[in-house]
């Protein structure tokens, strides 16, 4: 449809992004994403990019540097504003700041607080583009709060993402043409704060840039309010593109956009941008590329198994947690496992991929009904994936799956033996876990008796001193389904 009048403002998008900067079949990678960007900038000047968070963390690329190398790669693109997504707090918060003083643009949330009330970062910011103004409001999934490891969101909160928009926008609606709101909050059932709810409740934004739910909007979808919301599917697989024509201080029209790989695919990459990024992963190839150890079967880390069921990745690790400590029990939390990795030579690289957080090992002396209330939260969701599905070793369990929740573990053996509640035993798990993540609540309590190194050493080590041919081709079944 051609606009009958008005400002032509286009407004691109990218989320969940998660560092996948490189290029493959469908992901487009930076550097092509950048071509395309040329490409919008060069046919209208009155174009704005926004990132909409999941962006500093996810590869090696990123992890590897804690972010760094993604403000580098962000900063080039020129972005005019992004919103810190859940992921972004993989570092701690106090990293987060850091990095947002390397960040050549606004970082925008409005619900982030410390525990005396001031903002983290600034909650809006106004950009004028051809003498229209477009108020940008950016908004954080309280998700945040648990679903990163407890200690890198210490000391902060994640207020009402509604409240904080509907405050935002009845200060800025009158000084503005536009409200955008960029919101790293989603459409998933499973969080109430989405999309859906803000635009609904907060009457006065124009355009919605979703994120963390990776949802893949052709066309964008016309919410509450008359708001449109668009969202850019996750990895680069898509650029968002929105339009819209203001006259007379208001949006006259708007509709949205994706560009695919399929219909980029006679645009010329940023010859820049792809230089940069070769360049950095230059830097990180001697340590990714060390040759760590060898196997002789594929490692199960697919998010759909480690999440709804045991692997022989999950045993492995957990087998190398209980070996550097020599606790009773390990147990991590499938979520925590990022990968797969394939029979053959093992690189520093694989592994960091499989465990990108950095997580240490600890110990806690618990008590033997902790644990068992432990399998019970964390196959909760059982045979649904999620992340604190339990990899265990030096236990084994069996789910009834017909039993009442709360009540669907059972045949629980320690050591051989069954468990005894009244007994205590020592746990070996991650430091997100033993905080509480993915809801182990009941291991909070615990004072951490010992610590053993990082997740990833740990494997690395417990690889070598096996050996290749004896690891598991399947999981051995410490973990069954049955009555
Ligand atoms: P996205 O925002 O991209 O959709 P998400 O983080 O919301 O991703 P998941 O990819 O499912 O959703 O990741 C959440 C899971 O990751 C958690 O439930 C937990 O199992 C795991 N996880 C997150 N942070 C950590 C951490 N620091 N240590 C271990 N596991 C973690
Ligand atoms: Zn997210």
């Amino acid at each position: 449809t051609t606009p009958v009048s008005g400002k032509h403002i286009t407004i691109l998008h990218t989320n969940d992004t998660h560092a996948h900067v490189v290029a493959n079949d469908k992901e487009m990678g930076f550097a092509k994403l950048a071509g395309i960007i040329d490409q919008y900038r060069a046919a209208n000047p009155n174009t704005l990019l926004l990132d909409d968070g999941d962006t500093v963390h996810g590869t090696t690329f990123a992890t590897l540097v804690n972010g760094e190398s993604i403000v580098k790669v962000i900063n080039k693109l020129r972005y005019d504003a992004m919103v810190p997504g859940n992921h972004e707090f993989n570092y701690g918060w106090k990293h987060l700041v850091e990095l947002s003083k390397e960040i050549q643009f606004p970082v925008l949330s409005a619900n982030i607080k410390q525990t005396d009330g001031t903002r983290l970062f600034q909650p809006y910011t106004i950009k004028e583009v051809d003498g229209v103004k477009i108020g940008i409001i950016g908004l954080t999934t309280p998700e945040t709060a648990y679903k990163t490891n407890p200690k890198n969101v210490e000391g902060i909160q994640f207020t009402d993402p509604a409240a904080e928009a509907k405050a935002a926008v009845d200060e800025i609606r009158s000084k503005v043409d536009v409200v955008v709101a960029l919101g790293h909050l989603g459409q998933d059932a499973s969080s109430k704060d989405t999309s859906l709810k803000i635009v609904k409740e907060v009457p006065g934004i124009d355009i919605f840039i979703d994120g963390h739910s990776h949802t893949v909007l052709e066309k964008g979808l016309i919410g509450d309010n008359g708001t449109l919301i668009a969202s850019a599917g996750e990895y680069t697989k898509y650029l968002g593109v929105v339009d819209l024509w203001v006259d007379g201080g208001k949006v006259v029209q708007k509709q949205a956009k994706l560009i695919d790989s399929t219909q980029a695919a006679g645009v010329q990459p940023n010859a820049e941008i792809a230089a940069l990024i070769s360049s950095i992963q230059k830097d990180q190839e001697p340590i990714l590329k060390e040759v760590v150890a060898q196997t002789s079967v594929n490692l199960e880390g697919a998010r759909e198994k480690v999440r709804a069921g045991e692997t022989n990745l999950g045993d492995l690790l957990t087998d190398a947690m209980r070996d550097v400590s020599g606790a009773d029990v390990a147990l991590t939390n499938g979520g925590g496992i990022r990968a797969s990795i394939k029979a053959g030579t093992v690189t520093k690289g694989d592994i960091i991929t499989v465990l990108p957080f950095g997580n240490q090992i600890v110990t806690l002396k618990v008590k033997g009904s902790d644990l068992q209330a432990a399998l019970e939260n964390g196959t909760a969701a059982y045979p649904e994936p999620s992340g604190g599905f339990p990899q265990v070793s030096g236990i084994s369990f069996k789910i009834d799956t017909s039993a009442a929740k709360g009540s669907r573990v059972h045949s629980i053996l320690i050591g051989g033996k069954a468990l005894d509640p009244e007994a205590t035993y020592t746990l070996a798990t991650n430091d997100f876990t033993a905080v509480g993540g993915d809801q182990y609540t009941m291991f909070a309590k615990y004072p951490q008796a010992g610590m053993f190194g990082s997740l990833d050493e740990a494997l690395i080590r417990y690889m070598q001193k096996t050996g290749s041919t004896s690891l598991q081709v399947q999981a051995d079944g410490r973990i069954q389904e049955a009555k």
